[in-house]
């Protein structure tokens, strides 16, 4: 990337990242996936529990990696033999130390935005870990919570979605049935809708539980 553009990037994410700490949540900017790395491995501890939503950018910025580098109590749904142990592994979730995850979106006022099917990552977001860590790529960066709506709506859930191999519209057309309907909760009747709680991450009344790296590369959808 450009140079010029690069430290524009720089800039929005330095403006979003004040903007979160007014919102009580710490906020880190990273040039790069190695300097998120190393601010992950600074905010956890080890033999500590851990656990994380599905997340595209956790893996391509290397967080799967450390996550499964056998430092930590790695509560790892991929290894889960069963249905049973999955949700098992959703509900000890909220007892873990640290949850990890990245964010649909973020507002540069501010705000985590996020969509879920399952809703067990949301819910994780919100209450239960004593400590949550969002990564997100420069391209998750939006001016608004309207901007966030229109993201998910056109990029993420559609991507999501292939990424999946699910049978939604948005995965064959490439965008939400619902994209042009002046509705955040507007969308499809499908059964594997991935697309059932919206949450709003705003203002937090704990300052230490919800931390943010935003990454100056394009990470996950
Ligand atoms: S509501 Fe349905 S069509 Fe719209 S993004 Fe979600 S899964 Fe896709």
């Amino acid at each position: 990337m450009d140079e010029n553009l690069r430290a524009t990037c720089k800039l929005r994410l330095e403006k979003t990242a004040k903007a979160l700490e007014k919102n009580n949540m710490k906020a880190f900017v990273a040039d790069n996936c190695e300097e998120a790395c190393e601010i992950v491995r600074g905010l956890l501890k080890e033999g500590e529990q851990i656990t994380c939503g599905g997340s595209m950018t956790l893996k391509e910025c290397g967080i799967t990696d450390i996550m499964s580098s056998g430092k930590y109590n790695f509560l790892d749904r991929a290894k889960a033999g069963s249905p049973e142990e999955v949700a098992k592994i959703y509900r000890d979730a909220f007892f873990c130390d640290t949850f990890l995850s990245s964010s649909n979106a973020i507002t540069e006022r501010g705000e985590l935005y996020n969509v879920d099917g399952n809703c067990n990552r949301v819910a994780a977001i919100t209450f239960g870990p004593k400590q949550v860590i969002i990564v997100a790529g420069r391209n998750k960066i939006v001016p608004d919570l309207d901007g966030a709506i229109d993201y998910v709506k056109r990029v993420s859930a559609p991507a999501n979605a292939k990424r999946l191999s699910l049978d939604t519209p948005c995965a064959k057309l490439g965008e939400c049935a619902g994209v042009n309907i002046d509705n955040m909760c507007s969308g499809c009747n499908s059964d594997k809708r991935i697309c059932c709680g919206y949450v709003v991450t705003g203002y937090q009344r704990d300052p230490e539980r919800i931390k943010v790296i935003l990454v100056n590369e394009e990470l996950g959808y």
